[in-house]
């Protein structure tokens, strides 16, 4: 290397950190080091595989721009990444926390231990900016298959999938929610999928708990803003499972990703197993702001979509085993059986598939029902929502929701009141403190109160009694 290449480089970086300014120059370029500049080719390196892709994703051609205004016979750059030999050679560099390094720890190619999966075909630059592990290939569009039950659910999804860079978002947050194995996972990675081959929107896809984690580890290791600007860079942000999303600061700075990409008309889905307002542990803004858009149930899988679901599995394997046969009366019958979810039902296709495999024997019937005979469940009860209660019970008696949620203590709201607390006692798994809340804010120990009261009426009062078995029965078919 020349001192002419020093030079320009040192010139370099300064254009770089003008144009870019302090805190974006110091979270990507302060650690970048210049190895050489041969023919038409600057060579420079960087601590980390996530700075290298992030670099190459987001700046190759500001910094080749840079180049080329110092040095016109420059056409090329490229990036590597330093050994962790080198690294460790500089021990002044091991002494403080140094952000991108640490990230690496234990987790090549993560940021943070992040799990971000995103757009730009696996095992490119893209993908591994973020240092995905690399999304399920089987959970596509393709081999979504569509029925009653989420035809909705993947309208919409295909839509966002099909939105390009600077086209007008449709619905923002795109909001899907179900109970578990019904497919959430498997639509959200459809989007990410095809946001890689269609090519040109970032698409990142990670789970609340992941976020959280890369956040909580940002904010100690001090990345906080580069991870904050890693986040941000992304067209399509697609966040999993928010039912996990928890903490004070996480939550405020979702709050603002969330906020900050909607404002600037970037598509963010997400999928939690419930709907937007019984995210109990989030902030009231924050439910609001995911209630705001498209809000999407997918419910249970009906049993011709279980049918199609399972020969789609089945000529799935049968790509890599082809002697494997489950004849149509054996998919009948697991689809009736297997009612639970999706999960349940790739359990059983592997299953008879191991059998077969280990016995060479055809699948019966009478083998079906030995493999699958404990995954079959009892029929799961409806997932019942504290807002279908309220709406049920306010109907019942006459009266409005907002009357239920209010401080009025009249009879005729009081004792409606308590029966919609029981019944959200008894028909969810939400704890006293969380129904109390979904009631205009009121204690845990009145809901207590209005269960226990309600618990002894219906000893007594049959017509009560009967009255409230209505109701479950409204809200459990
Ligand atoms: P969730 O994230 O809602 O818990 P998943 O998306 O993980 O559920 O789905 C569980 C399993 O069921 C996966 O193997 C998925 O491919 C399968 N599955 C669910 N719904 C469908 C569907 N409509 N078409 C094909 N497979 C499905
Ligand atoms: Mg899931």
């Amino acid at each position: 290397m020349t001192t002419t290449d020093q030079e320009h480089w040192t010139r370099v970086k300064g254009r770089l950190h003008a144009e870019l300014g302090e805190d974006i120059y110091s979270s990507w370029f302060a650690r970048v080091d210049l190895e050489g500049v041969e023919n038409d080719t600057v060579r420079m390196s960087v601590p980390t595989r996530f700075l290298k892709s992030w670099i190459q994703s987001h700046y190759a051609e500001r910094v080749l721009a840079c180049w080329q205004s110092e040095r016109s016979s420059i056409g090329r750059i490229e990036l590597s990444v330093r050994s962790g030999v080198l690294r460790s050679l500089a021990p002044a560099k091991a002494k403080l926390p140094q952000p991108h390094e640490q990230a690496r720890n234990g987790h090549d190619g993560k940021y943070d231990g992040i799990e971000m999966r995103l757009g730009g075909a696996p095992g490119s630059s893209a993908h591994e900016a973020l240092g995905g592990s690399p999304l399920d290939p089987r959970l596509t569009f393709d081999t979504f298959v569509v029925g009653r039950s989420n035809t909705l659910a993947q309208a919409a999804a295909r839509q966002v999938a099909a939105t390009r860079r600077g086209e007008p978002v449709m619905f923002n947050p795109l909001y899907i929610h179900a109970g578990v194995g019904l497919g959430k996972t498997h639509l959200l990675q459809s989007i990410t999928w095809a946001g890689n081959a269609g090519g040109d929107r970032k698409v990142l896809y990670l789970t609340a708990e992941k976020f959280m984690y890369g956040f909580a580890s940002a904010i100690k290791l001090q990345t906080a803003l580069a991870f904050k600007e890693a986040v941000r860079g992304i067209d399509v942000l697609v966040i999993d499972d928010m039912q996990f999303l928890q903490g004070k600061s996480t939550q405020a700075e979702f709050c603002h990703t969330l906020n900050a990409h909607i404002d600037a008309g970037r598509q963010v889905v997400i999928a939690s197993d419930r709907p937007p307002l019984d995210l109990e542990s989030l902030d009231e803004r924050v439910r609001s702001r995911l209630a705001g858009g498209l809000v999407v149930e997918m419910g249970s899988l009906g049993e011709d979509l279980r049918l199609e679901i399972l020969k789609a599995r089945v000529a799935a394997a049968r790509q890599h085993h082809a002697g494997f046969d489950v004849p149509l009366p054996v998919l009948a019958y697991v689809a009736k059986q297997i009612t639970h979810n999706g999960r349940d039902l790739e359990g059983a296709v592997n299953r008879l598939l191991a059998h077969s495999k280990l016995t060479g024997d055809a699948v019966t019937l009478e083998m079906a029902e030995r493999e699958v005979r404990d995954l079959i469940r009892p029929q799961d009860p409806k997932r019942v929502k504290i807002e279908d209660i309220q709406r049920v019970v306010a109907r019942q008696y006459n009266i409005s929701r907002s009357d239920l949620l209010s401080s009025r203590r009249t009879a005729n709201v009081v004792r409606p009141r308590q029966v919609a607390m029981y019944l959200a006692k008894t028909l969810t798994l939400r704890s006293l403190p969380e129904i109390g809340r979904r009631f205009g804010g009121r204690d845990h120990t009145t809901v207590l109160h209005a269960v226990r009261k309600i618990e002894g009426l219906v000893n007594n009062d049959t017509a009560l009694a009967q009255e409230i078995e209505g109701m479950k029965r409204q809200l459990q078919d």
